[in-house]
């Protein structure tokens, strides 16, 4: 059965989802230059609630992302963010749930991909995504044989939707060298990201991450890390270049991002990492990230949007 909302918002309005269609000859070109967000509203049973993490910060980079491919804003990133909240008001979402906006160039099919003016169309569809965070799974990694896109190849800060053919090609590889996922080096031979996440590891009680200037995502999960790290934890967070040997003589690895969360890597590249189980700083990472996403203990309340679902029905 497949799985999908009620309703989406198209190019201003909310509709069914059946109605959202296009043409057959507008596949292909019009995704180019297409960029999008992932974010994730978290369902609290307890309060009633779902909440949007961090909101402003995906529409902040929705907006860099639109800017760096030159895509015409259409629609302000508040009016988007109200969007957002209806449609998950709308489609009386009460479970985890992945929303993802996405802008492209209006009638791209009739015209040369390279072109720029015009408008840009938005669309804004969601789909159930329960966490998987705490769940204990340790997940293999490897390096890949591709090498991560540069800044003067196409933008890796953005979320750009042609760079994920470069996280495509390495997701594939890994899946069939039997791998659960993948680290991607960068043009200097440094680690940068996996295709759809950022990587950290812990060495000697530091927190170690590749900075922004890695060729990496400029990812919000990263930055809310960082800060719990440092605020909650009292560790020293270190943003830098990273050996690719330093991966394999880490204490603890994991990936981060929107759909990652926190995934632990327990080996890379059949290097067992520590002891080869989750460590005590991404579990107690995870905890504290859980915390936030549910709005538990009052935990960072500028980071959650409530969506109001409980009274939408009661409106
Ligand atoms: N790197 C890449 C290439 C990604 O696609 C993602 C997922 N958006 C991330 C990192 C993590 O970013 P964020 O924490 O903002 O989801």
């Amino acid at each position: 059965m497949s799985q999908h909302p009620q309703y989406l918002w198209w190019n201003g309005k909310q509709m069914r989802w059946e109605d959202a269609t296009v043409h057959v000859t507008a596949l292909g070109w019009s995704t180019v230059g297409a960029i999008f967000e992932g974010i994730r509203a978290y369902w609290n049973p307890d309060h009633q609630e779902l909440y949007i993490f961090r909101l402003d910060e995906h529409m902040e980079r929705f907006e860099r992302s639109m800017k760096l491919m030159r895509l015409p804003v259409t629609y302000s990133m508040d009016e988007l963010k109200r969007a957002i909240v209806d449609l998950l008001r709308a489609n009386d979402s009460r479970e985890d749930t992945y929303i993802r906006p996405l802008a492209y160039r209006g009638g791209s099919g009739q015209r040369r991909f390279s072109e720029t003016g015009g408008t840009s169309e938005i669309l804004i569809n969601t789909h159930p995504m329960p966490t998987h965070l705490l769940s204990g799974r340790g997940y293999s990694a490897c390096v890949s044989s591709w090498t991560r896109i540069s800044d003067n190849v196409m933008p890796p800060r953005v979320k750009n939707i042609s760079n994920y053919r470069n996280g495509q090609l390495v997701g594939m590889e890994a899946e069939l060298n039997g791998y659960d996922t993948a680290l991607i080096l960068n043009t200097q031979g440094k680690v940068a990201e996996g295709g759809g996440a950022c990587v950290m590891l812990v060495r000697d009680g530091k927190l170690i991450t590749p900075d922004v200037t890695q060729s990496i995502l400029e990812s919000i999960t990263r930055d809310a890390l960082i800060v719990l790290a440092r605020q909650e934890l009292g560790l020293e967070v270190v943003e830098r270049a990273v050996d690719r040997t330093e991966l394999y003589i880490a204490d603890e690895v994991f990936m981060c991002g929107t759909a990652a969360e926190i995934t632990p890597l327990t080996s890379v590249d059949r290097y067992t990492i520590g002891n080869g189980e989750i460590g005590p700083i991404t579990r107690k990472l995870e905890e504290l990230l859980d915390d936030c996403f549910h709005g538990r203990s009052g935990a960072r309340p500028n980071w959650r949007t409530p969506v109001g679902v409980a009274a939408a029905v009661a409106d």
